[in-house]
């Protein structure tokens, strides 16, 4: 049996960056909490917890306090309430999210009512959905909106696919354009999701089996898992452990990718594990 990494897979720039400035933030500052995982992985949390880095669940927190804004940023409103509560912010918000937040707080200023294809419960989409104040939604289907909106700005979260994104703004403009005066697509579909999407699919149709590395509450590591299902056998794993339970022939060509949250050690571990199931 043999395996093959895709040659993009694991830690993305912005979890990356993200974990540097909240180690950072502990050593000069002390202990510090994050509001909501900074990444969702179980892995990486609880190696930040050695620095004394934990998640909480909201801002009622102690005032003086230190709390990280995680790499799937928020909205405005829940950094105003943050300032009024006397708490001190570290922001770890992933450049490729804030760009998708400025986008849609300048459509919402322009006038366009703001459309997101994304997961409505996912903190990032609820984030940017609040730069847009209010003036729009989130879905993953075709959504039925007022009669009379004249400005529609279409927006995606970073981590979606973007073969997705493209069919549902067609779908969106064969169904919409007629009615509207201006039809807006600004692409933020991330460049670190797109090529480990791409590196990922790229794999998948050249081996018998693909494994992805990450939590299954990771947006980004869900999605190379469908974009792998759909060409070749996929299981998604949280760790080296996992491979136990599958079956594998024993000529089979083995596939690895890792979600962006993903740590190398654990990448490390599933092929360390690998080259020994012969
Ligand atoms: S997947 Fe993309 S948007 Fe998400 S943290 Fe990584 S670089 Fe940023």
């Amino acid at each position: 049996m043999e395996t093959e990494k895709a040659t993009e897979l694991g830690f993305c720039t912005g979890v990356r960056r993200a974990i540097d400035i909240l180690e950072k933030a502990a050593q000069q500052s002390g202990p510090l909490v994050t509001l909501g995982p900074v990444v969702h992985n179980q892995r990486v949390m609880e190696k930040l917890s050695r620095f004394g880095i934990r998640a909480v669940e909201n801002i009622e927190q102690p005032e003086g306090s230190t709390v990280a804004i995680s790499s799937h940023g928020v909205s405005p409103v829940v950094v105003e309430r943050m300032k009024a509560h006397g708490l001190q912010i570290v922001d770890t918000t992933c450049p490729f999210v804030r760009r998708a937040q400025v986008a849609a707080r300048r459509l919402a200023d322009a006038g366009f009512f703001v459309v997101i294809f994304g997961e409505e419960s996912h903190p990032e989409v609820e984030g940017v959905l609040g730069w847009a104040k209010g003036k729009g939604l989130a879905t993953l289907e075709l959504p039925r909106l007022d009669e009379g909106l004249q400005r529609i700005g279409i927006l995606s979260q970073t981590t979606q696919v973007f073969s997705s994104f493209t069919a549902f703004v067609s779908s969106f403009a064969d169904s919409y354009l007629a009615s509207v005066l201006e039809l807006r697509v600004v692409n933020t579909v991330c460049d670190a999701t797109r090529r480990r999407q791409e590196a990922a699919l790229d794999l998948a149709r050249r081996v018998d089996m693909m494994l992805v590395v990450g939590s299954r509450k990771s947006a980004n590591t869900r999605r190379l898992t469908e974009i792998c299902a759909a060409v070749v056998e996929t299981h998604l794993i949280d760790g080296a452990d996992e491979i136990d339970a599958l079956q594998f022939g024993t000529d089979w060509r083995i596939g690895v990718t890792a979600g962006a949250s993903t740590p190398d050690e654990a990448i490390e571990e599933v092929i360390t594990r690998l080259n020994k199931v012969n």
